[in-house]
This record gives structure tokens, sequence and C-alpha cells, in this order.
């Protein structure tokens, strides 16, 4: 930084006003931590510094000015909206960092019918929008788990997904335009074109830039008409997750489009499914499918037909009513604390590592992490998985974890050595990805190189080219500090 702290501080004030520029222990505490370092506030651990301020923002205008200056004397800016994503993405690792929270910016600005889009600022919670969209028989298509606390910029720049995504696709299927900020002050917008062929496609220098590259002001999702009185949805006991590998590839080869595709291992089954039961070996797939009630049926047709060849046992609907009415409890014990008690009474830390690979390799990605990560690891008392989304080239999955935390300074230590193993296994494989959609933050970022290949040196010169000071989100995108 080219200036003391006071001085940053008093200019910020200047720029914004005092009262946007927060300084107490609670709000710096709260700028400091992303939530995978759950396990920090539970044991009320310190070991991050504190940023500088938190920077409330209320306009692009704000945004540019607080960038520009930023920019000028050369200190470390983190844009927070909902400030849910894990992976390390928001942890503060330099004192001379200010955390920019555009959460303050939560106006929808336009709920276009008949074109099927809406226009948003930032900081507009994505279930807020949703609620709003289902006023009009609409969907926004977008259900991350995290639904009620991601906001629409973070959901952009983290490239998230929702677990209706293999119908409506990924943020990058939904993101019409947007309007971002880049480090020196410049405003650029990118229109909201249905498609477009004049050079590379603008929008994914925002999609999953994590912070790195410019700050996301607003944004223009697609709609989608909303038919929930007509899903189908349909529940299996597969032999073995190997049967449910191939039936979900079967369903997606042979061009069915369900949105829900889920199928659990027995570990991570357990601690999901209320009253359904299954043996040992055996694994559980289901689906729901959606459009108008005609193309619902039909794909649900086609899909209990081929789940049932591949030695499927229909088990109904009840564990996917269970799962629809359940998957996003997590938020409430997060935000009610009841995580953080869990922690304190059992020492046990959880957490989760999404992958990614094609049919060929996902199986054998899948036995080698069951299979060596345990010999890593000697602290696990729980590793399994779950695919949640699927593509005509292959899928995801989601490896759940619970470690046991001995000395709970040295917990984060241990979630990246079980993260690493994981991470290592896939990369192993042509086709393994070792980020699906949480992104890389700064946990996963020293595997960046190797992610990329030969084209991580566009990565490095984007970087360099967007924002030469580099004073975005340091240690994302790029490897930086000390993992
Ligand atoms: C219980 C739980 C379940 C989850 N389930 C899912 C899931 O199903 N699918 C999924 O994809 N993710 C999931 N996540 C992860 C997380 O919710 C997503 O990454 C989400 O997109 C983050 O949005 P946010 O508004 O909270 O962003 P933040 O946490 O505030 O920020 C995330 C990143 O984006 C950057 N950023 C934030 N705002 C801006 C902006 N305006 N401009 C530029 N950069 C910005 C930040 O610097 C940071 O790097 C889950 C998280 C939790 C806690």
């Amino acid at each position: 930084m080219l200036v003391s702290r006071e001085c940053a501080l008093q200019g910020l004030k200047e720029l914004v006003g005092e009262a946007q520029v927060l300084t107490s222990k609670e709000a710096l505490r709260g700028g400091s931590l992303g939530l995978n370092r759950g396990y920090e506030r539970a044991f009320d651990l310190q070991t991050l510094p504190d940023p500088l301020a938190v920077v409330e923002a209320h306009s692009t205008e704000e945004v540019a000015k607080v960038l520009k200056y930023c920019n000028e004397i050369m200190i470390n800016v983190i844009a927070r909206t909902g400030g849910s994503s894990g992976e390390g993405l928001l942890e503060v690792r330099d004192p001379d960092t200010i955390v920019l929270d555009c959460a303050p910016m939560n106006k929808i600005l336009k709920i276009d019918k008949y074109n099927m889009m809406a226009t948003c600022q930032c900081g507009v919670p994505l279930q807020v929008l949703e609620d709003e969209v289902e006023k009009d028989g609409l969907t926004t298509g977008h259900s991350p788990q995290s639904l009620p606390v991601a906001f629409m910029g973070g959901l952009v720049a983290t490239r998230s997904i929702g677990q209706f995504s293999t119908y409506y696709g990924g943020i990058e299927d939904l993101l019409c335009g947007l309007e971002a900020v880049l480090p020196d002050g410049r405003i650029i917008r990118i229109r909201n074109v249905p498609r477009r062929a004049s050079g590379p496609d603008l929008r994914h220098l925002f999609l999953g830039s994590e912070g790195g590259l410019a700050v996301i002001t607003e944004v223009t999702v697609k709609l989608f008409t909303y038919y929930p009185q007509d899903m189908w949805m349909g529940g299996y006991i597969m032999k073995s997750m190997g049967e449910g590998f191939e039936a979900v590839h079967d369903i997606m080869t042979k061009g069915y489009r369900p949105s829900v595709v889920r199928l659990y291992d027995k570990s991570d089954f357990d601690y999901n499914f209320g009253s359904v039961e299954i043996g040992e070996n055996e694994a559980y797939m289901f689906f729901t499918c959606e459009g108008p009630k005609e193309v619902a049926a039909a794909n649900g047709a086609g899909i209990d037909a081929i789940a049932k060849a591949h030695g499927g046992r229909y088990v109904g609907t009840e564990g996917v009513a269970h799962w629809l009415v359940h998957r996003n409890d997590v938020n409430k014990a997060i935000k009610d604390g009841t995580a953080l008690k869990r922690y304190r009474e059992t020492e046990v830390y959880y957490a989760t590592t999404e992958i990614s690979a094609s049919w060929e390799d996902i199986k054998q990605i899948y036995e080698d992490v069951i299979a060596n990560v345990p010999k890593k690891i000697p602290n696990l008392v729980m590793l399994g998985g779950h695919i949640s989304h699927s593509y005509q080239t292959g899928t995801n999955i989601y490896f759940v974890y619970h470690i046991k935390i001995d000395a709970p300074e040295n917990y984060y230590k241990e979630h990246c050595a079980i993260v690493d193993a994981i991470c290592e296994e896939v990369l192993k494989y042509p086709t393994g990805g070792c980020v699906h959609h949480h992104g890389m933050g700064k946990q996963r970022v020293h595997f960046a190189p190797i992610e990329h290949g030969s084209s991580f040196t566009l990565l490095r010169d984007l970087k360099h080219m967007m924002d030469p000071n580099g004073i975005m989100n340091n240690g994302v995108l790029i490897p930086k500090y000390d993992h």
C-alpha cells in the first residue's frame, strides 16, 4: 500500500462518508472469515488478520470511486455480497485489505415477462428475486442449496450452479448480460443480446472471476415458466454406485432432461434421507422432471424405464419429497448457530469437495477417493459422496466428509489436507476437474496450474491485463499466499 493505513481510511471516508466505512471489531471479524472458517468462529479463534475496513457500497458510482482510489493507493479489495462462499474465497490474508460490501445494492431493477429476463443489482438475494418472479408464475431456474443466503453478484462471480441445473443449466447458461466496474474505476456493460458471435464471449471474463478481476454491479438473468404442480419425481435403490453411474450415463446420453439427478452412496445417504433405508453396498438414486406437463411426464417415463433396466428398484417419491422439503435446512443451522454448537460439542468438522469428470473417468475417481483418501487422513470419521449435476459428457461428485479435530487451531490445516488428498486423486485423470462449482478460492488455487495445464498462462496474463496493480482479491485465480 502506498499510503499509511490511517491515510487510506481517511480517504475512504471522504469518498463514501464515514457511516459506510466500518471498523468495529465485529465488522472486521466478519470481514475476514468465509463460511468455511465456521470452526474458527465456533472456537473463537483468530488465525487470519482483520481487514483495514469493511466499506459499504450503495451504488455503481460508489464502487467505481472506491476501486479507482484503491487502485491508486494499491490496497487489496475483496468484493462481497452474500458472504456464503467457502474455499477461502473471502479470506483476508493481508491486513492491507478492504472488504467492499455490495450487499446494500439490493434493488430488483426490472422483471421483463415478455422477454423472460430479470435485471437486478448485485446485492439482491437470489431468494428475494425468486419469490418475486414466482408471483408471476416464473422461476429463475437457479436454486443452489445456498438459495436463501447467496446474492446475485456472488453467484455470477463463483460460477455457481443450482440443484435443478440439469434442466435449467448453471449460472453460465442463465446470465444474459451484466454491468461491472474495472479496478481503475471504468464502468462497463455487456448488453442483453440473446446470442452474439462477435469474438469471445465477454460474460465469461466475469463468470467465476472470484472478485479477482472486477466488481459485478448489475446482472440480468433468464426467466422460465414455472410448472411446479406438474413435476415428475421418482426414487430408486440401485445395487451399487457402479449401476447408478451407468443408469445416469444412459439417461443423460440418450437425450432425457431431468431437472434433478442425484445418486448417493450409503455413507452420504445415511445423513440425508429420513425414512428410506438402503443396504450396505447399495445406492439411492432419484430424479425430478420439470417443464410443461407432457414434457415432464415423457422425461419421467423414459428415465423410469432406464433406471429399472439397470436393476433399479422403484421406491416411490417419499425420499424425493423429503429431499425437496429439507434440501436447504443447513442454512438455518448456519444462521441460528446450531452448526457452531455442534462443532463445539462434537469437535467433528464436516465439509464437502466438489469435482467433475467424464463418464469414463468418474467411476474410477470415485473408487480411488473412497479407497485412498482414508489412508492419508487418519482422523477421518466419515467419507461418502453423491452425484448432483450431470451432463451429456460426464458428471460431478460432491465428496462429503467428517474429520475429528484434536486441536481446534489445527482444523484448517486438517481441512486443507483432505481437500488436497481428494484433488490429487482427481487430477491424476485426464478429464478430472478439481473444482466443479465452489470456485478455487485461496484454498484450492495451488492446483490452478495443473487444473488449467498449458492454458494457465492465459489466466495469468488476463489477471495482469485486467488488474495490473494486483488489487483485486489477491490470492484467488492465481496462487499468491502460502497454502
Ligand atoms: C450451505 C451452503 C450451500 C451451498 N450450496 C451451493 C450450491 O448448491 N451451488 C453453488 O454453486 N454454491 C453453493 N454454495 C456456495 C456459495 O453459496 C456460492 O458460491 C455463492 O455463489 C456465493 O454467493 P455470495 O453472494 O454469498 O458470494 P460471496 O460469498 O459474498 O462471494 C463469493 C466470491 O465472489 C466474489 N464476489 C462477491 N460479490 C461480487 C461482486 N459483486 N463482484 C465481483 N465479485 C464478487 C467474492 O470476492 C468471492 O470471491 C453453498 C454455500 C453454503 C454455505
